[in-house]
């Protein structure tokens, strides 16, 4: 059986490609024993994650799969601080997460994590340097202007920065999206389902600029898609199925992830 199973085991680090590929990876994302049960009683009782033990290296980009209901959502929602578990340690850039209280987790997401979504989630009243610029503002923090200008040329939107979200195209939006998480340099830059409202060439354009962060910029990156193409963009792929990491793969070709998810 090709198949390897690696059931709840926090696994060696795999030297990341890019700015990184000379050293060895560090764990930025830990996870021990995380459990995440829904409803309390016993007939609507879910186990989403069931005792997931993972480290996450930084620099690397990071792919999450596996079939609808598997418990990828709650996953990432859970290592963003987005969502809390019922048991487990979570750690963040050094940050045990899992102890924080509401307000302190709002302050680690705001300095810590950038989201992109698949529905973009962009504010359609304000232009894309406005959308770009405004989690920074919210959090009352000065926009690096050099770096603000790298980002939005590498992403190519100096020429749309006057440009209101409907004014741009889907895959123009999800770039804008792309802008806004980066330009607070993150430690951990989380994706769900990135590509999930794109066409195949705006969604292959959005996936380099994720495999570019990683590449050029060191940004770790974890994504979560349903797509086997594009899960197999990363450096690794994580296999989710009833709420256990069932496959941990390095580098893996797009054949492999289909072989495993079959
Ligand atoms: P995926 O992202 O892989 O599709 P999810 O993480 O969204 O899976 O869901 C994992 C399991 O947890 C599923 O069985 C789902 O129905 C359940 N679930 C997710 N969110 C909730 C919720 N808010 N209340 C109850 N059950 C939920």
């Amino acid at each position: 059986m090709a198949h390897q199973t690696v059931p709840n085991q926090a696994s060696q680090p795999t030297p990341a490609r890019g700015r990184h590929a000379s050293q060895t990876a560090m764990p930025i994302v830990q996870l021990r024993g995380v459990t995440k049960v829904y409803g309390g009683d016993e007939a609507t009782r879910v186990i989403a994650l069931d005792n997931v033990n993972v480290d996450i290296f930084e620099g690397q980009f990071t792919s999450i799969m596996g079939p609808s209901g598997s418990g990828k959502s709650t996953l990432l929602h859970a290592l963003a601080g987005l969502d809390s578990v019922t048991s487990g340690v979570i750690s963040v850039a050094g940050i045990e997460i899992t102890s924080l209280g509401d307000k302190a987790l709002t302050h680690f997401r705001r300095d810590n994590i950038g989201f992109v979504f698949q529905s973009f989630n962009l504010v359609p009243t304000i232009d894309a340097e406005a959308n770009i610029k405004l989690p920074m503002r919210l959090a009352k923090r000065t926009v690096d202007a050099t770096w603000m200008g790298q980002v939005v040329d590498a992403l190519q939107l100096r020429e749309r920065l006057h440009h209101k979200p409907h004014e741009l195209s889907g895959g123009q939006q999800q770039r804008v999206a792309v802008a806004r998480a980066l330009v607070s340099r993150p430690a951990v830059l989380v994706a769900d389902e990135p590509t999930g409202n794109l066409d195949s060439t705006s969604s292959a354009e959005v996936l380099t600029l994720l495999r570019d962060a990683a590449d050029q910029l060191g940004q770790t990156v974890i994504m979560v898609t349903h797509d086997t193409n594009a899960a197999a963009i990363a450096d690794r792929t994580l296999i989710v199925r009833d709420g256990k990491i069932v496959n941990d793969l390095a580098k893996p070709s797009v054949d492999k992830i289909a072989e495993v998810t079959r």
